[in-house]
């Protein structure tokens, strides 16, 4: 049976509260949005539309999708993050809140070059490129998958002439210094895994997420090279998880580093370790 707007809209509204999932109504109109290809706003006038079988059964098979953890980022296939849409899929790090403070810490001042390590979407140096329209950016990724994604995503933000991809494990296929390199390297501790909602543990590439036994082999890789690609004077901006400040900071201390800053998130977690090499 066709089903209107509305009705099907109802149906997964209940769907999702059945089995707890507390914004139900607002998830059940962004997958109907995704499935009719109309925008969210839009569905409030559309009440009324009949909508056919093929995409009722879509959008109950999304829905259905939904209550088996599935994040709702990872069934429309994009995520809002630092005011633009990035397209995710299964092989990336879903684009989070809190890494907006490194957009914003690097924000603070001027450069003219950024590479990004361990890109994913290429949510932050898409981000910062948008910003700066005089700043070209480099994004690495060990992952080819991850480089095809924040392609598309740098295409669809209108900064592709300016962004290089290059597929390198950190700073091994990488040849320049630069003025800002930034980072939200992998850094959850391995014994954490279950302590993870379903939606990460089971939907966010494990790749993306963990940094070995205490959290801190991606930053001692990083550490290795990183002030050797920095031009004087240069900033590095890491995500580091809350509790990781204190040794993080040492790392950039014990290589050069000055002007050492932590930035909170709005959660008000130590969420951002930035300074930068002597001019
Ligand atoms: N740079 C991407 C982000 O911040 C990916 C990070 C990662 O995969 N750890 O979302």
């Amino acid at each position: 049976m066709e089903e209107t707007c509305y009705n099907l809209f109802i149906f997964g509204r209940e769907r999702l509260k059945e089995v707890g999932i507390s914004n139900g109504a607002r998830e059940s109109k962004k997958i109907l949005a995704f499935v009719t290809n109309h925008e969210y706003s839009t569905l409030n006038w559309m009440q009324e539309f009949i909508i056919s079988k093929e995409l009722k059964f879509k959008f109950i098979d999304l829905i259905e999708q939904r209550v088996s953890g599935a994040p709702i980022s990872k069934i429309i296939g994009k995520r809002l993050f630092f005011n633009s849409e990035f397209f995710v899929n299964e092989n990336v790090l879903d684009p989070r809140p809190e890494t907006e403070v490194v957009v914003s810490v690097a924000l603070e001042k001027n450069f003219s070059t950024v590479l990004d390590l361990g890109t994913g979407t290429g949510c932050i140096v898409i981000s910062l490129l948008k910003e700066r329209p005089d700043v070209v950016g480099v994004s690495v990724d060990i992952s080819k998958e991850c480089l095809n994604v924040a392609k598309i995503n740098a295409e669809t933000n209108g900064v592709l002439d300016r962004v290089k991809f290059i597929h390198s494990d950190w700073f091994s296929n990488v040849n320049t210094k630069f003025d800002l390199i930034v980072s939200n390297p992998p850094y959850i501790r391995l014994s954490e895994l279950n302590d993870l909602s379903r939606e990460v543990k089971n939907f966010d590439p494990k790749v993306a997420l963990f940094g070995g036994r205490d959290g801190l082999n991606c930053y001692e890789a990083i550490f290795n090279d990183v002030s050797r690609f920095l031009n004087p004077g240069g900033r590095f901006i890491t995500e580091i998880g809350y509790t990781q400040s204190s040794i993080v900071k040492k790392f950039f201390l014990n290589n050069g580093f000055i002007d050492i800053k932590v930035t909170k998130d709005l959660d008000l977690n130590n969420r951002v370790v930035s300074g930068h090499l002597p001019l």
